[in-house]
């Protein structure tokens, strides 16, 4: 089979459909199929997608089919917009007050309706300074009642500390990328699992290169195109 690498972008509350639709229309001249793109727009934007071909997903959504859960969505709409692909666990949605108990629900439940879920972990920076022991801890329990053998599932370590400021370094990615996978072949699960967290144009290719990722998830560099579009082509350059 042909070497794919994913590259995601969580465009957070970025982006009206309009802007969208003109960043699309670049990322279409620009898709290769070696390359699997995932893009989570703001939940406003789903209801108005470009045409582009591209796995879309959902920054959030609530487990349950419908309710009375103000401001959020479920897998009736999400359906209606053909949307099945989610993103679960961002460190920014557990910030807000997400439990790890209402992460692992969440992915139960649009597990059990087939959904693509790219699931979340990492550490904060005081974990962080507490060693790579504390580390592969606290990811450990990141990944309690996730079900890591459903084959949809993608799981994302993204050091809280990394996001939004400067990526971890090779050596610490490579690192816990091998613990987190260790954790998984200790429960007889292989999952893909890609790097998140100040990823640019200009170390993209060195993570990409690394045996233990499988791609990555970029947050501020997808808001320009021509940066998303480089980092797609850094990781071509690797396989
Ligand atoms: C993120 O928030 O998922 C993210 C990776 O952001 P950034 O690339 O800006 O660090």
């Amino acid at each position: 089979m042909e070497a794919c690498l994913i590259i995601a972008a969580n465009f957070k509350m970025h982006f009206t459909p309009q802007k969208l639709a003109a960043f699309a229309a670049t990322l279409a001249d620009n898709l290769d199929s070696r390359l699997q793109i995932l893009l989570f727009p703001n939940t406003a934007c789903l209801a108005q997608l470009p045409s582009c071909p591209v796995r879309w997903g959902a920054q959030n959504a609530y487990p349950a089919q419908n309710g009375a859960f103000s401001g959020e969505i479920g897998a009736e709409v999400l359906d209606a917009l053909q949307i099945q692909t989610l993103l679960i666990g961002h460190s920014e949605r557990r910030a807000l007050g997400e439990t790890q108990e209402f992460c692992a629900q969440k992915c139960r439940f649009y597990a059990e309706l087939g959904y693509t879920l790219v699931y979340c972990i990492g550490e904060s920076q005081k974990i962080r300074s507490s060693g790579q022991e504390s580390v592969r801890a606290f990811l450990d329990s990141q990944l309690q009642d996730i079900p890591l053998d459903y084959p949809k599932l993608i799981l994302a370590y993204e050091p809280i500390w990394a996001i939004g400021t400067q990526a971890a370094s090779i050596e610490q990615i490579a690192q816990t990328h091998a613990d987190i996978k260790a954790l998984c072949r200790a429960r007889g699960c292989a999952p893909q699992l890609l790097y998140g967290g100040s990823v640019k144009p200009n170390n993209a290719r060195e993570i990409l290169a690394l045996d233990d990722v499988n791609g990555v998830l970029v947050g501020s560099a997808a808001l320009v195109v021509a940066d998303f579009v480089q980092i797609m082509q850094a990781g071509l350059q690797t396989l």
